[in-house]
């Protein structure tokens, strides 16, 4: 018997989807090539804490929490706030992929790992894709597809929903990874986002530590990192070079070296077609300030599993059915993304120019960046906290 829904890909948003899915009794299938859920994924694994507490999760094993955030604007010294509270937690990516797999719940046998979606097709009679497996090739169809497979979908590669998002709106992160040395000092509790162009090609540098792991990386938009001259690792080196990431990172050596796209296009639509959702990087959901995606994919997910339930219960897998996917995805997290966009050009690019150096020198100010970098605050609040009331009127704040 055929499966009604069929979700490709076993990251946050494919594993939240699942999560839906079962919760609601419906009959899925979840393929994905790894062996283990985000073992092979490149991420700082910053998790904010609204993730934890909007999905009602608690702190699981190997969440290291992070309770302080450093930010260095051009021409300024680091600044650090600190929160009383956890602000989120850095986790392996293994670990959050092990935690979210059993969160499935019985069902999660219907998740498939070391299992390759090659090739999907959509027509009137259903989804039908194709799957290698170690035993060999296979197919499976089913009414509805998920696609969570990632900033390169399987479904957008085989011709379904859209085209890819281009160069100028994607990003792209280079990431060393790090182990702290015998008798070093624990990583302090405090994640970094070094702006300007000494750090990255008009993106951010940041530094996330988890127990004895501290993950560091730079980047920035595909477009300008390829038209840069500066290679990555020299910006990364330099970022390693700042004296207070000097001292963080004291005693500590690179263990191995990564990089991978990230979508950082605000809000990307259609983001579904007849029979088929595209979710998490898929979908775009990833801050376009931040590049955290995990919170995002998992909103994503979620949205398409509460409407692929929905689809099948009424036996309406049409466009028309499926439209409420991107209305709830966009009633959700749709603000963060539109202005996350707008605030991308200046915060990204100009750094303290554009959003003013006087503003960023003020405590409070800081604050409020720091807040919406974390999660803990909209990025609409933040720009209507931070902008002066001719430009709120401007950009219809
Ligand atoms: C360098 C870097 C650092 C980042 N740091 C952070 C961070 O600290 N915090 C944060 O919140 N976000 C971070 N992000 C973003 C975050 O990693 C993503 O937004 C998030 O993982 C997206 O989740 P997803 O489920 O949509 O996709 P993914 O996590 O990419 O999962 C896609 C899944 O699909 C599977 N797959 C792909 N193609 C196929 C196929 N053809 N067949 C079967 N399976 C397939 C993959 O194996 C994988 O399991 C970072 C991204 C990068 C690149």
């Amino acid at each position: 018997m055929c499966p009604d829904v069929i979700v490709v890909g076993a990251g946050p948003a494919g594993l939240s989807a699942a999560h839906v899915l079962s919760e609601n009794g419906v009959d899925f299938r979840l393929f994905s090539r790894e062996q283990v859920p985000g073992i092979d994924k490149c991420c700082g694994g910053f998790v904010p804490a609204r993730m934890m507490s909007e999905f009602g999760i608690h702190p699981f094993e190997g969440c290291y929490a992070i309770n302080s955030v450093r930010m260095k604007f051009p021409g300024m010294d680091p600044v650090r706030v600190d929160f009383d509270f956890p602000i989120g937690y850095d986790v392996a990516r293994y670990r959050l992929g092990t935690f979210l797999l059993e969160r499935v719940g019985r069902n999660k046998e219907f998740v498939s790992l070391e299992t390759e979606v090659s090739n999907v097709v959509i027509d009137n009679s259903g989804c039908h894709v194709t799957i290698e497996t170690p035993n060999g090739r296979d197919t499976e169809d089913a009414e509805i597809l998920i696609d969570c497979s990632g900033a390169n979908p399987v479904s957008i590669r085989h011709g379904y929903v859209r085209g890819r998002i281009p160069n100028s709106e994607m990003g792209y992160g280079r990431q060393y990874i790090l182990e702290r040395g015998p008798n070093t000092d624990e990583y302090d509790n405090v994640i970094d986002f070094f702006y300007g162009h000494e750090y990255s090609p008009g993106g951010y540098a940041w530094l996330f530590p988890r127990n004895d792991i501290a993950v560091i990386g730079t980047g920035g938009l595909v477009s300008r990192v390829r038209d840069d001259e500066t290679p990555l690792d020299t910006y990364l080196h330099r970022f390693m070079d700042h004296v207070v990431i000097g001292e963080q990172l004291r005693g500590s050596h690179v263990v191995s070296k990564e990089a991978a796209l990230m979508p950082l296009a605000g809000i990307v639509t259609p983001s579904f077609s007849n029979r088929v959702m595209l979710a998490g990087d898929a979908a775009g959901h990833c801050s376009p300030v931040s590049g955290e995606g995990i919170y995002y994919s998992m909103v994503g997910g979620a949205c398409a599993g509460e409407v692929a339930s929905l689809a099948v219960d009424e036996s309406n897998f049409s466009e028309k059915s499926l439209i409420r996917y991107e209305k709830l995805w966009r009633s959700r997290m749709g603000s963060d993304l539109k202005w996350g966009a707008w605030l991308q050009h200046r915060l990204l690019d100009g750094g303290s120019s554009s959003l003013g150096s006087s503003l960023l020198r003020s405590e409070k100010y800081q604050r409020i960046v720091a807040e919406m970098l974390i999660g803990e605050r909209s990025v609409r609040s933040a720009i209507i906290a931070c902008a002066p009331g001719y430009l709120r009127a401007k950009i219809g704040l």
